[in-house]
């Protein structure tokens, strides 16, 4: 990353949001020289969010985003690269294996016709790996974390799930036999990028790009749990996939957000790992070898006697009036600037995990795993350094924390 940014990387990096960047400028040979590109967004994802939120507050009259839902989807973000600080992403680690082993033809790389077959290549595998995420509880375990969140807009993009990552490479590896693992590691990056900016409430229908395109109106679909949108449009970038094999629904009635059965936290642990306890328990309570095996591999709504992916007629009734329902508690107890506050009387574990994770931090500062982004950044993490020797500052800590990671995660995703 370029510490004086020109106007062409600039325009280079705001085009990888919308994977709109040409074969010419994002073809490598070697994988060492692709871009990181999604941690070079870092700056557009903050600058678009707030964007968002100042016109969602002059097109609604209130706040589109919530402190409390906003900073749960962003620490799952974070949370969800962190093991790209120590190897690269599972999914290119996995990848460059089978490609160095098991290729069976070498496209070249500098060709326009490999750069569009991998774009079409990993958009493909992409809608297979989220429609195994929906359709195998297993996967559903780690990928629910992304539907967890009752609000719609750009930082639930960031809702990430930490564990999908250890199971959707596995889609990938037919496209190792033959497109270049520099040309992957290009549009791994990018089909993540273009999801962004498709979760927003701000943006209607976009004409015939609505053909092709997955769009904010067919991704809103995507994150209903009224009964017309469950396991519909999966699609990453184009929406092809889904009209071709029979998922796709379009927007009709009000879209209400969330979980079928919402878990309302906002605990950034529990809403990633809470699922998989709760399978644990659902098998444990069948005595039948195949009714456990099921729970496991089967639909999240799977029963015995039902068919694979359960009957969503029993699910929960939705209706406009029901809007959000996890946050209220807090809510009411505070306003939004105190909602962390709220958050470290009630669950003193939670700060106890703050300091445990900034003391993470620092050690990774230390030892050359994070490096401000920005060198105008070096001077908050310092701050932030010195505040969390003091027990007694640690909302202060999060606050900065929250503001200045997000610039300071050096993720090697793709450039080791
Ligand atoms: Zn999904
Ligand atoms: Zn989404």
């Amino acid at each position: 990353m370029a510490e004086t940014m020109d106007l062409g990387s600039v325009s280079r990096g705001f085009r990888a949001m919308f994977s709109m960047l040409s074969p010419n400028e994002s073809s490598f040979e070697k994988v060492e020289d692709v871009p990181p590109y999604v941690q070079q967004a870092t700056p557009f994802f903050v600058g678009l969010m707030v964007l968002e939120l100042v016109l969602g507050t002059l097109k609604t009259g209130g706040s589109v985003v919530t402190i409390s839902d906003g900073i749960t989807s962003i620490s799952a973000g974070m949370i969800s690269r962190l093991p790209t600080l120590v190897m690269r992403g599972c999914e290119l680690t996995a990848y460059m294996y089978v490609w160095d082993r098991f290729r069976l033809v070498e496209l070249p790389w500098d060709s326009a016709w490999t750069w569009w077959f991998t774009f079409l290549g990993v958009d493909f595998c992409y809608y297979w790996v989220h429609r195994f995420a929906h359709e195998v509880s297993v996967l559903w375990a780690s990928h629910q974390v992304h539907h967890s969140s009752e609000y719609y807009n750009l930082t639930t993009a960031l809702r990430q799930s930490l564990t999908q990552q250890f199971t959707s490479w596995i889609f990938y590896m037919p496209l190792a036999l033959v497109a270049p693992p520099a040309i992957f590691a290009v549009h791994i990056q990018l089909n993540l990028l273009y999801q962004f900016w498709i979760h927003t409430e701000l943006i209607n229908d976009l004409g015939p790009l609505e053909w092709i395109f997955n769009t904010p109106k067919h991704h809103r679909v995507h994150h209903g749990r009224n009964l017309y949108c469950i396991d519909k449009n999966y699609g990453g970038i184009l929406i092809i996939w889904d009209r071709l094999f029979d998922t796709f629904a379009l927007e009709s009635d009000k879209v209400i957000y969330g979980l079928v059965y919402p878990i309302r936290t906002f605990e950034i642990l529990r809403v990633q790992l809470h699922y998989y306890f709760y399978l644990w328990r659902k098998s444990k309570y069948y005595k039948k070898i195949n009714n456990k095996l099921s729970t496991f591999f089967k639909g999240p709504s799977w029963k015995p006697g039902k068919p694979r992916l359960g009957d969503h007629s029993n699910n929960p009734k939705v209706n406009e009036g029901q809007e959000v329902s996890k946050s209220e508690g807090i809510k009411l107890k505070c306003p939004q600037t105190s909602v962390l506050c709220c958050v470290f009387t009630f669950r003193p574990t939670a700060a106890f995990l703050e300091m445990l994770r900034c003391v993470i931090m620092v050690a990774m500062l230390r030892f050359g795993y994070m490096k401000p982004l920005l060198p105008s950044l070096s001077v908050p993490t310092e701050v932030r350094l010195r505040i969390i020797t003091d027990p007694t500052s640690v909302n202060l800590c999060v606050i900065l924390h929250s503001s200045t990671d997000l610039f300071s995660l050096r993720s090697r995703y793709s450039c080791v």
